[in-house]
């Protein structure tokens, strides 16, 4: 009988999901003795996901959904950064995941189960202290990468000698251990330029300290930097290098237009081996209409066949065609094809795909690097300029168009920059395809039985529900 239970408590965002369905996946499948409840909490003018992760959950035996009721009101969009609303939805949600936990905890062990920790996203870092009020060892899942988990220890240190906020437009550079660069101020999350997004990203930096454990999807072949750092800081808690978590039978998510989807699948099973640049934004990335024409532009100038998945932040009256330039379309004709929510991890896994202009969020990067396809940066909010960076400078795993871009700045992109770093990316003989193609062997392996990621879940499972009797 499955006796040890973890209690997870996701971010009920796409990309954080995901990742934490799938690790739920990963603990079921490498030990007999695990279940997982998952607490679901909900916010406010998102996309619907329940669905989903009831259809993911669905297929999992041993997962268990429950649902956080809804909160009375939300906290009004008040504050300046991202980062500070979810800290302030998160604390209004302590007191409803808190009661869950309680009443799970008062129903066991009379039904032979032992509830064994909490694994918390790393949003959710200030529901830390109820881990301690109920004697459960918290554990933090991080969906961003390690270099990112540096810059959270680096915070707190920083903020004590100096408490002012950073200063976008600085040139200055910042020592954080673990890069083996010092990290331009440039490539900082958006939230660290905003008072009350500093304020809580220090805040999220302190709690990080008080976990038990960290756990971090990324593996050491591909962040070596960091995760060494780690390694040898015997003073912070555990990280545990276990990706990549991705889930490569990428269940259909609710925004995926189906007829669509066969008609790309189609229209790339007729392309040439790594023929076809993919485009594609994340799960937010809307672009304005002055990008739009300018990536037309590019991918027009450039000469290569491409996929753009392409969602604008204009209303479009059902039509998003109406925002391309005229005559586009037909320009492009026969080696250009457009979609709306892509089916990304299908379609980086197909063969005609060559490359792929990103805009850098972890879970795309680990997706791209999975199917040793290589990537131009164009980061445009939340830690993405920190990844891009890492991924030029630290890894040498991209070509850069930008590393310091963001989409509130309202700069604009140009065309002929974009049709550079596509000719560049396309290119046979491009070193960082050949370096792409070797992180893939080496991620695939890390996940294998006996591979470092594999054998620190295993090191996890230890820590948490303790060695087989
Ligand atoms: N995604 C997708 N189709 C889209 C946009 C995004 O399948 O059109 C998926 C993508 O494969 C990845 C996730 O959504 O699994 C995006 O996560 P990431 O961390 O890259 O970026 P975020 O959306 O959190 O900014």
């Amino acid at each position: 009988m499955r006796s040890a239970e973890l209690i997870f408590i996701p971010t009920p965002l796409v990309s954080h999901l995901v990742s934490i369905l799938e690790f739920a996946r990963r603990l079921i499948d490498q030990d007999d003795r695990i279940r997982i409840t998952i607490l679901l909490m909900k916010l406010q003018g998102q996309a619907p996901l329940d669905p989903y992760a009831r259809s993911f959950a669905s297929s999992l035996p041993c997962v268990q959904l429950i649902d956080v009721p809804e909160l009375e009101e939300e906290p009004g969009l008040v504050t300046q950064s991202v980062e500070a609303h979810m800290y302030a939805v998160i604390e209004k949600n302590i007191p409803l995941v808190r009661n869950i936990i309680m009443d799970i905890l008062s129903s066991r062990p009379s039904d032979g189960i032992q509830v064994k920790g909490l694994v918390l996203d790393f949003f959710c870092l200030p529901m830390i202290g109820i881990a301690s009020e109920v004697s459960l060892p918290p554990y933090v899942f991080l969906s961003a990468n390690a270099g990112f988990l540096t810059l959270m220890q680096y915070l707190p240190e920083r903020n004590r000698k100096d408490t002012s906020v950073f200063e976008r437009n600085s040139e200055e550079w910042l020592p954080i251990q673990g890069f083996a660069n010092p990290v331009p101020l440039k490539v900082l999350p958006s939230g660290l330029f905003w008072q009350d997004g500093y304020d809580v990203s220090v805040k999220l930096g302190e709690l990080f300290a008080k976990a038990e454990g960290v756990l971090v999807n990324t593996s050491i072949d591909i962040e070596p930097s960091p995760m060494n750092h780690f390694l040898h800081d015997p003073g912070y808690p555990s990280v545990y290098a276990i990706g990549p978590i991705l889930d490569l039978k990428a269940h259909p998510h609710p925004d995926l237009d189906l007829v669509r989807r066969a008609e790309v699948i189609e229209w790339l099973d007729r392309q040439p081996e790594a023929s076809v640049v993919f485009l594609c934004f994340g799960s937010l990335g809307r672009l304005s209409s002055p990008l739009v024409k300018e990536i037309a532009q590019g991918l027009e100038k450039c000469g290569h066949r491409f996929l753009w998945s392409f969602r604008t932040q204009q209303p479009t009256n059902g039509d998003p065609d109406s925002l391309l330039p005229e005559g586009f379309l037909d320009s492009v004709s026969g080696r250009g094809m457009i979609c709306g929510w892509a089916p990304q991890v299908e379609i980086l896994a197909h063969k005609a795909i060559g490359g792929f202009v990103s805009h850098c969020g972890w879970t795309s990067i680990l997706e791209s690097l999975w199917f040793g396809v290589p990537i131009v940066t164009w980061p445009m909010y939340a830690e993405q300029q920190l990844n891009a960076f890492m991924m030029v400078k630290e890894l040498g795993l991209a070509v850069e168009l930008r590393l310091d871009y963001r989409v509130r700045s309202g700069e604009i992109v140009m065309a002929n920059e974009l049709e550079t770093a596509i000719r560049c990316l396309m290119e046979k003989s491009n070193v960082v395809r050949e370096k792409v193609k070797e992180i893939s062997a080496l991620a695939r392996k890390a996940v294998m039985n006996g591979g470092s990621s594999s054998v620190a879940i295993e090191k996890f499972i230890q820590d948490v529900v303790g060695s087989r009797s």
